[in-house]
């Protein structure tokens, strides 16, 4: 006799029907919903390309209008303006390349991929994940540094379609649409001007790789990234839609520009009054792909890079302004963490200050904020909930400095 309690419970994953939204009962088994929609997703993956018209796909999009990206951007990032605008053209651009209807003899607008050159902690990465939020595309980073040259070890360049395709949810038509972010593109320079008898597959390898994605081409790529291997089922994505956005810090490209800067106008090459009439906070809004050339980004690879623009260093104003301004700003973050306890938490201007002043010393940047801010404020975080008769509790430069200073950041100074 059939146990009526089995017959309650899904064949494949055991569950009770009670655990499960619906059970289907088939001749001599059940399935429950889960268990379908994991086949499901399984038959997606091994079959590769779901079955997609391309030709609705081109209509989904709602235009957002790169004044409206630009102010979406404003909330979060503080300053690069240049960076903003740019950013701003070429993803409204992108839009409208996808929705351009396919007609061979009308005119065909060419995919602007970006490269963002500035230093470390200028926003780039936090830029790219800010539109993010406001795209309608799928959208996944990278980072450069783990791709080598196939055959060796390291990650393939495919790899970086595979993030993609997982923010898709491996839905193929909208991957072919979506945007990547390749950080630290800086750091697959070639490692020198002369070609080496070593193989640079870390460095030059890797650009050439990424050549084929980048000019629009099909790639076959392995759904779970990894190694592909000969047993591998592998999804063909088409590049041809997909907008790369670079990004990298490029230390030192500061000498190449000025270096170019010096060499022309005047003729004094090897003289240095031309550079110092540049600020040297200002140098890189004259960055050209000549200087990413001579850094080591090989012609092709820049020649797929059309739209160039920079990130300014941040200084102490701009510091200031991130601690506060965002939407999301680090003050605000504490404020609300100190209020969900019933309790007022003010900075005063010169702790602030203070903290700015810490991040510039030991050149954190923005992204020292946080761990000074943290540093700061875990002894108060810590007693305060078990303390009832507390409402108010005041910042201030002497309260941030004797944190501060108890520190691991501040025993380094010791150290230094
Ligand atoms: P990068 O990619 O240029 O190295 P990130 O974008 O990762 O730097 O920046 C690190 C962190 O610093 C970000 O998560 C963000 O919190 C903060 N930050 C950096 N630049 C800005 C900026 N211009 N406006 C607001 N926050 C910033």
């Amino acid at each position: 006799m059939a146990n009526p309690k089995k017959n309650n419970n899904c064949s494949f994953c055991g569950r009770n029907k009670a655990e499960v939204g619906i059970l289907l009962s088939g001749i001599d088994g059940q399935i429950c919903d889960q268990c379908l929609q994991q086949g499901y997703e399984v038959i997606k993956e091994e079959l590769g390309a779901p079955v997609v018209n391309k030709k609705n796909s081109k209509q989904q999009f709602e235009l957002v209008k790169p004044k409206d990206l630009k102010e979406h951007l404003d909330l979060y990032v503080i300053g690069q303006e240049e960076a903003k605008r740019h950013l701003s053209v070429a993803v409204y651009n992108h839009y409208k390349r996808l929705m351009q209807p396919s007609n061979e003899e009308d005119v065909k607008i060419e995919k602007s991929n970006i490269l963002m050159v500035g230093e470390t902690g200028t926003g780039k990465t936090y830029l790219a994940r800010t539109l993010a939020q406001k795209l309608q595309v799928p959208f996944c980073i990278a980072d450069a540094t783990v791709i080598t040259e196939a055959g060796y070890v390291g990650e393939d360049v495919e790899t970086i379609l595979t993030r993609l395709l997982q923010a898709a949810n491996y839905d193929v038509a909208k991957a072919e649409c979506g945007i990547v972010f390749i950080d630290e593109i800086d750091k697959i320079a070639r490692k020198s001007d002369n070609p080496s008898i070593t193989r640079d597959v870390s460095g030059e390898g890797v650009q050439q790789a990424l050549l084929k994605l980048l000019e629009g081409s099909i790639v076959n790529v392995p759904p779970q990234g990894g190694r592909k291997h000969p047993d591998q089922k592998m999804i063909a994505v088409n590049t041809e839609n997909i907008l790369f956005i670079c990004g990298g810090a490029f230390d030192g490209i500061g000498r190449h520009i000025s270096k170019r800067l010096n060499a022309r106008p005047i003729g004094f090459s090897g003289d240095d009054t031309f550079h110092d009439s540049f600020e040297k906070d200002q140098i890189m809004k004259y960055v050209t792909a000549q200087d990413l050339k001579s850094f080591g980004l090989i012609p092709e690879l820049l020649g797929r890079l059309p739209v160039i623009t920079y990130l300014n260093p941040l200084d102490q104003v701009a510091l200031l302004a991130i601690l506060t301004k965002p939407k999301n700003a680090l003050v605000k973050q504490y404020e609300k963490l100190f209020d969900m306890e019933g309790v007022k938490l003010t900075f005063t201007e010169e702790a602030l200050t203070y903290m700015v002043e810490q991040a510039m010393q030991y050149k954190l940047g923005a992204r020292g904020l946080r761990s000074i801010m943290e540093a700061i404020m875990t002894d108060a975080m810590f007693d305060i909930p078990s303390q009832t008769n507390i409402s108010n509790f005041e910042v201030d430069l002497a309260y941030a400095k004797l944190k501060f200073e108890k520190t691991v950041f501040h025993q380094m100074k010791v150290v230094a």
